[in-house]
Formats: C-alpha cells, sequence, structure tokens
C-alpha cells in the first residue's frame, strides 16, 4: 500500500510540475517493494539536521544500491516560508535524489501534510530522527510511528531520550552525549555513526529472513516497541499526567487562594510587597566558621557555621541554608542543602547556625544563601529573592 502511495503521489507531483514523463517511468521502476525502507519527515528546521545522511555519499550510494541488502529513504517535510535555510535543505535532498547513483533509492515528497504523513508513519520500516542535542522538544512523528509498528532509529533527544530507555531492543538510538562543541565536527561523527550502524546492525537484522520470508529477530523488536514503548506515548496517559501533575494541583491551589474574597491571595501580596521592601536594608553583620574546613579535612569532621544578620523588620520572613556544590570534570553538581537554625534573636538581630560534619570525598565549593520564607508559596521560585552570602 505504501510503495502504492509513493508511486503515485509521486508521478502525480512530478507531471504536475512539468517534469519529463519518461523520466519518471525510469525512476519509479526503480522503487523496490523489498527494500528497507527508512522515513524521515517533518518541518525542516535547520536543528533538525535533515542534511545529515548526506554527508558522505559514496558510502549513503553503497548502502542504498546494495542488491543483496537494499535500502530505500522516503524524505518528505516543509521548511517555513521565512527560513531560508530550512528551504536550502529540502533544495539539497532534491538535487541528491536527482542524482543518477540516488534515483529511486532516495525519493523526496512533496506537499508534505496529514495525509503523507499518515501514510509514512504507518508504512516505513524506521523512523530516522537527527536533531541538534538538545533541541528537539518532543519529536511526536517518531511517537506516531512507534503505535504503528515503526521503529525508532533516533538521535536520544525529545522524547526518544526517555522512550529508548525503556527497551533498548526495540529500536535504536545515537547517544545524546556531545562529543564535540564544534557543530560541523558533531555532524560528521553522528552522520558515520549512522552509516555504521545501519551497515553493522540495522540492515542486517532486518535482511535476516526465514524461509517464510520475514526476520524472525525484526519482528521481536516491533513487538517489543508496541508492547513496551508505544502505551507510554498515548493521549491517555499524557492527559493523565496533566490532570495529576498540573491541572488537580492548580485546581485546589487557585481554590485555596480565591477563598473568602481571595483572603489568602491578599495576604500573600502584602507580605511580598514587605519583603520586597525591606530586601535590601538587610545587613550581613557576621560569618564564623568555628572549624578550619578549608585544609587537611577528612570525611567525617564536624563543622559549624554561625551567621549574624540584621533583618531589617524581616526576621520572621526569612530562612538561611548552606548550599554544596560537588565539582566534577569542571561542572558544578548540586550536592546538598543544609537549611540553618535560629540560636538567638535580640529585635532584628538574629543568629543563625548550621552544624554538620562533611559527608563525602572530592572536590566541594559552598556558599550561605538567604531567602525569603512563606509556607502560603507554591515554590520558592514564586518570590525569586534571594542573597548569597
Ligand atoms: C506529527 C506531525 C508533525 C510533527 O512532527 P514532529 O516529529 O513533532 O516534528 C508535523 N506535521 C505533520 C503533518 C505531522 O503529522
Amino acid at each position: 500500500k505504501f510503495i502504492n502511495f509513493v508511486r503515485r503521489d509521486f508521478k502525480e507531483k512530478w507531471l504536475a510540475n512539468q517534469g519529463d514523463p519518461s523520466a519518471v517511468i525510469k525512476i519509479l521502476e526503480k522503487i523496490n517493494p523489498n527494500a528497507l525502507i527508512i522515513g524521515f519527515a517533518r518541518r525542516f528546521a535547520t536543528y533538525k539536521r535533515a542534511h545529515l545522511l548526506f554527508t558522505d555519499l559514496d558510502r549513503l550510494a553503497r548502502i542504498v544500491n546494495n542488491e543483496q541488502f537494499p535500502v530505500q529513504f522516503v524524505f518528505s517535510g516543509k521548511a517555513h516560508p521565512a527560513d531560508g535555510a530550512g528551504q536550502g535543505l529540502i533544495k539539497r535532498i532534491m538535487e541528491v535524489s536527482h542524482m543518477p547513483q540516488f534515483q529511486g533509492k532516495i525519493i523526496f515528497l512533496e506537499d508534505y501534510n496529514m495525509i503523507v504523513a499518515k501514510r509514512l508513519v504507518t508504512g516505513v520500516d524506521i523512523w530516522l530522527n537527527t536533531p541538534t542535542r538538545p533541541l528537539e522538544a518532543s519529536g511526536t512523528s517518531g511517537e506516531k510511528a512507534e503505535m504503528n509498528g515503526v521503529l525508532n532509529f533516533s538521535v536520544l533527544d525529545g522524547w526518544w531520550y526517555e522512550g529508548y530507555r525503556l527497551d533498548e531492543k526495540a529500536g535504536w538510538a545515537l547517544t545524546e552525549k556531545r562529543t564535540f562543541t564544534d557543530q560541523a565536527q558533531q555532524d560528521k561523527l553522528d552522520a558515520a555513526t549512522i552509516y555504521s550502524m545501519l551497515e553493522n546492525e540495522i540492515i542486517p537484522l532486518y535482511f535476516a529472513k526465514n524461509s517464510k520470508g520475514y526476520s524472525p529477530e525484526w519482528i521481536q523488536y516491533i513487538k517489543r516497541s508496541i508492547g513496551h514503548i508505544a502505551p507510554q506515548y498515548t493521549m491517555q496517559r499524557m492527559i493523565e499526567d496533566y490532570i495529576d501533575r498540573f491541572y488537580t494541583p492548580e485546581s485546589k491551589r487557585f481554590a485555596a487562594l480565591s477563598a473568602d474574597n481571595n483572603k489568602l491571595a491578599k495576604e500573600i501580596a502584602a507580605w511580598k510587597q514587605k519583603v520586597a521592601a525591606a530586601w535590601d536594608g538587610i545587613k550581613v553583620l557576621d560569618v564564623h566558621t568555628k572549624e578550619d574546613i578549608h585544609q587537611n579535612n577528612t570525611t567525617g569532621q564536624p563543622f559549624t557555621s554561625v551567621i549574624k544578620i540584621d533583618t531589617n523588620g524581616l526576621a520572621d520572613d526569612l530562612a538561611l541554608e548552606l548550599v554544596v556544590d560537588k565539582m566534577e570534570n569542571n561542572t558544578e553538581k548540586r550536592w546538598v542543602k543544609i537549611p540553618f537554625k535560629v540560636v538567638s534573636r535580640e529585635g532584628n538581630i538574629v543568629t543563625y547556625e548550621v552544624s554538620d560534619k562533611l559527608r563525602d570525598p572530592g572536590v566541594f565549593r559552598y556558599s550561605y544563601r538567604l531567602y525569603p520564607c512563606n509556607p502560603n508559596l507554591p515554590h520558592r521560585q514564586d518570590f525569586a529573592y534571594v542573597r548569597w552570602i
């Protein structure tokens, strides 16, 4: 059905564009219903890297022209009218598809729309997605393909970042890790990885056919992808997540804020105004660490920090915490947060103390963070005042 659709659609559009009728017949003859068919269809935003496959044309030509294990690519997609670079990608794919070695092997279907999309996500064997990590928000077409027994081969980004991990014997992935900061280098590496996974893993698996004419292992991949991955990406699951994580909590929050003529909302607004007005007048009077934790320290060694603050009328509205980051490969990773306790209070002057012990080996950075604290806030970022000490 899919091959028939491709032939019909390709021919119609070719003739509509005043293309040579004898040339189109030749191309259509080259479309092989027994080939492994790889689909790639989407908006041609440049981050989606539709050009990646065409990095090494000789290697690609060897893949698609292997007589024993034939492979075909079907592309479709549209670029935004204002996206010249995206349009350039389509032009490049068209050019390549017209080269003699790629005729009938790389097929571009014009006028991507929901009908073309539906045919593709139900008709191809593999769905290829090669976005620049980490720019893919979701990649919903891959989810649609998955539900139709099409196996995904994608960069671990968007939905596939989590989907692939549900069963790694149900599709293929390009690692989410960037090896190069230079994008051109990264593109080259990713392209080489795609070719080599196709040549060494994917194509041999597809053509490991039994006497009945199909590859039993390939069918296992399809079954596992439908059984283990697809059910997690239905609209039902999405709506349940929205209800549990957002709509229900938001509705409770709204009821609490608006009760009694918006009593709580007014209280919070007044509190925020009070804190904002006094914030710049807060003064740190003293910071004192009892033990020297910078030198010769060992895991288990206790330490105590004492900080004295003039709270400028906000003695009941502040909280202080010790924030520790671990340094790993030149990046900071949030390690632990430990709250201070109030140990004394004279008018506006509050003394805070934290006592703990060094827990883990490694290189750490630490700081103290003062922030406005009110149990009625939904979360801290709702009122993003902070003072690092
Ligand atoms: C699914 C679909 C999309 C979105 O695909 P992404 O993979 O999320 O970019 C766009 N256009 C059509 C016609 C679709 O069917």
